[in-house]
């Protein structure tokens, strides 16, 4: 299944899956509509090629349940802290109590959690946490979980500045870096990050429109990684990138409604569609390179971010 000459090249680690999203319960929404197929997804992600996943966990619970599926298959990894929505979490009563679980967790798991994050700056949803809190709580979380010296897994949604400022202000004990992920902003704002150390993380939101594209284009190959974030941010036939992608699942995929065992479900994105991002960055670089190659830069600087002690 899906072993195509060109699916080869994705034999590959990569970044960023919300693997503990309720849609592999078959949960959408509040409602149940099928059986859970975690396992047939992740199945679906090793037997196309890939061969390390990160999940990407918001919160301490998240990162426990992580934990838990790591335990079960050997390539998976997690990291650990507060997504911005999610910063409502912390008070000043409490702050150090989450502080103290999150590196008692680490600790036990240092091993499988292989960033700090998903944390950062979210200006797009500040209903589930109003921008004071967002800024105070990334900064505090930076500040005391940097001592992990692990890599950074950023959030940015039109909040570049600040989050630039803050990782600014903490350049010299950031050792490690990180990764601005689901990129969407501009080239000068991609180019200040990469300047301060850290790769740009491309999945399906981040080239969107012909604007999102041109910024990819010119981004340099070595600060690149690419990422799902599934279940959301497949590439949808509306967008631009679309007519960039090479491998189809459309024959392997249907309805929510209609889900059967071993197929997966539209709208609902999945690891093993990594393959199609590299297609669009390759395409939208002129075939610079071989398709083989690009994938072996990109593997190598996922390798050198998150996996190299490996
Ligand atoms: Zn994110």
């Amino acid at each position: 299944m899906l072993r195509q000459p060109t699916t080869q090249c994705c034999n590959r680690k990569y970044i960023g899956a919300n693997l503990t999203d309720g849609m592999y319960q078959g949960i959408y929404g509040s409602s149940k509509k099928h059986d859970a197929d975690l396992d047939q997804v992740i199945k679906r992600a090793f037997q196309s090629g890939l061969d390390k996943i990160i999940i990407t966990a918001g919160t301490h619970n998240e990162t426990i349940q992580a934990l838990e599926l790591c335990s079960k298959y050997e390539n998976l990894y997690t990291t650990c802290g507060y997504h911005p929505t999610r910063c409502s979490e912390f008070n000043e009563s409490n702050e150090n109590e989450i502080l103290n679980q999150i590196f008692e967790l680490y600790e036990k798991n240092s091993e499988k959690i292989v960033a700090i994050g998903e944390f950062g700056l979210d200006y797009e949803r500040t209903q589930f946490c109003n921008i004071e809190q967002q800024k105070r709580y990334f900064e505090f979380q930076l500040k005391h979980l940097i001592s992990l010296n692990k890599p950074l897994f950023l959030h940015n949604r039109a909040a570049s500045q600040d989050l630039y400022d803050i990782l600014y202000k903490y350049r010299d004990q950031i050792t490690k870096g990180g990764v601005i992920h689901s990129f969407d902003g501009t080239l000068d704002e991609a180019l200040q990050f990469i300047q301060l150390g850290y790769f740009i993380g491309l999945n399906g939101c981040s080239m969107k429109t012909q604007t999102n594209l041109d910024v990819i284009k010119q981004l340099p190959l070595d600060k690149i990684l690419v990422e799902t974030d599934a279940p959301w941010c497949g590439i949808k036939p509306s967008h631009t990138s679309y007519s960039h992608i090479k491998t189809q699942f459309t024959s392997e995929t249907v309805k929510k409604e209609k889900w059967a065992s071993g197929k997966m479900v539209k709208d609902r994105n999945e690891p093993c569609t990594i393959i199609q991002i590299c297609e669009v960055i390759h395409s939208i670089r002129g075939n610079q390179e071989s398709f083989e190659d690009l994938c072996e830069k990109i593997y190598f600087n996922t390798k050198q971010l998150f996996f190299s002690n490996q």
